[in-house]
Order: C-alpha cells, then sequence, then structure tokens
C-alpha cells in the first residue's frame, strides 16, 4: 500500500503503549517518515516528558513537545491537581478512577491533528487500547472512529488515527514489542502512577504493567535500572 509510505505522527507519553507505538510507526511507516509529539499538561510527574525525549531519541525520530496549561488549571483530577492524591480510587459519582482527565485524549488528538496538518501528515498514532485498562471513555474504538471522522471534517483532510492497541492485552502488548525490537526502549519509559523510575510496584497503573511482562513471560528490562 503506497498510503504506508506517507508521514505519520505518534502522541508519545514516554510510557510503555506509546512507545510501542513509535516502533510499530517506525516499522509501517519508515523511520524517516514518523515524528513525535508530546505534551506538556501540566502532568506532576515531569518525567514522562524526558522519558518521552529520551524514547525517540532511541528509536531515532523527532520529538516535539508542546504546552497545553489548560487541564491543571481546570484541576480535580489525580495527575494535574496538587490537591487530589494519586491513588487506586475511584470517583464516588463517576466511577471513573481518580487518574482520569477528562477530554485529554481528545484534545491531545487534535493538537496532535493540528500539528500533523501544518507538517503534511495525514496519519496520527496513539497507543489508545480498551483491553486490559484503566477503563477512560476516551480510550475506546468508539470515541475514537468518532473523532476521527471530527477532526477530517474540521481540518478538511483525511486523517486516519490509528491504534494498534486497541484490542490488545497486556500481554499482547508485550509481546508486539518483543516482536518489534522496541524491548529494549522500555526500559527508557515510565508508567508509574507515582512518579518512580525504577516503578513502585504498588500502583494500578504498576500492576497491570507487571501482569502484562509476566503473563508474556518476558522480564521488563525497566526492573533493572538502578
Ligand atoms: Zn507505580
Amino acid at each position: 500500500m503506497s498510503g504506508d509510505r506517507e508521514k505519520a505522527l505518534v502522541v508519545l507519553s514516554g510510557g510503555q503503549d506509546s512507545t510501542t507505538c513509535l516502533y510499530w510507526a517506525v516499522e509501517r511507516f519508515g523511520r524517516d517518515n514518523v515524528s513525535s509529539i508530546t505534551f506538556d499538561y501540566g502532568q506532576k510527574h515531569r518525567i514522562e516528558l524526558d522519558c518521552a525525549r529520551d524514547v525517540a531519541a532511541a528509536a531515532g525520530v523527532p520529538n516535539v513537545r508542546l504546552p497545553i496549561d489548560t487541564f491543571s488549571a481546570l484541576g480535580g483530577d489525580a495527575l494535574t491537581d496538587a490537591s487530589v492524591a494519586i491513588s487506586n480510587e475511584t470517583d464516588g459519582e463517576t466511577e471513573l478512577p481518580v487518574t482520569f482527565v477528562a477530554g485529554r485524549n481528545l484534545i491531545f488528538l487534535t493538537f496532535a491533528a493540528a500539528y500533523a496538518y501544518r507538517h503534511d501528515a495525514r496519519h496520527l498514532v496513539t497507543g489508545v487500547a480498551q483491553t486490559d485498562y484503566s477503563g477512560y471513555p476516551d480510550c475506546r474504538e468508539d470515541t475514537i472512529t468518532a473523532l476521527q471522522k471530527a477532526i477530517s471534517l474540521g481540518m478538511d483532510r483525511e486523517f486516519t488515527i490509528h491504534t494498534p492497541l486497541m484490542h490488545r492485552s497486556k500481554k499482547q502488548t508485550v509481546e508486539l514489542a518483543v516482536q518489534l525490537d522496541a524491548l529494549e526502549a522500555m526500559a527508557l519509559t515510565h508508567t508509574c502512577y507515582n512518579g518512580r523510575r525504577p516503578p513502585c510496584g504498588e500502583c494500578q497503573a504498576c500492576r497491570l504493567r507487571a501482569k502484562g511482562f509476566r503473563e508474556a513471560g518476558v522480564k521488563d528490562p525497566l526492573l533493572d535500572i538502578g
């Protein structure tokens, strides 16, 4: 398919999933056609930004960092609001984890599309998944399908949002990373909700990650860092 050599932009958070997607995009579109974008949205764990930079460097693709300071101004979620502790708790009303940042993926992908529009790319790649994850509604396939339509109409360009992990379990995501030769880059990633590298091993994000590696029978290289 000739379209596979068009330009692609990967939304890179510095975590395990977006890192796997970056390597997926490099294989599919070719290294020279891939770039990555990372959003500084006021996340408490600034380490994510450095991890994204390091992962992109390891993969040999450019990384652009863009600021979005509105989420922390809105507050109310555990990832940006200093008054909300990061925990495995769910919000009593919505039953969503306190780590849910309302609108985050919608805004990220819309800004990514705007950036792609200016840089002649029409393929966006994101690590969202609806299997084995935290239950965020903006990670679901129907949300992404609707958003792809909205940004394509709104910018009058046919965007494709690729979600290579959408139907993969954490175990299958680890297997994909192995297949893509992305395992070494996993040592550069950050997953922990408590902002730790090496990871705390206790939070929901750490537990999900550990489960995936355990079930895939692969040792997580992140556990080997000093
Ligand atoms: Zn953790």
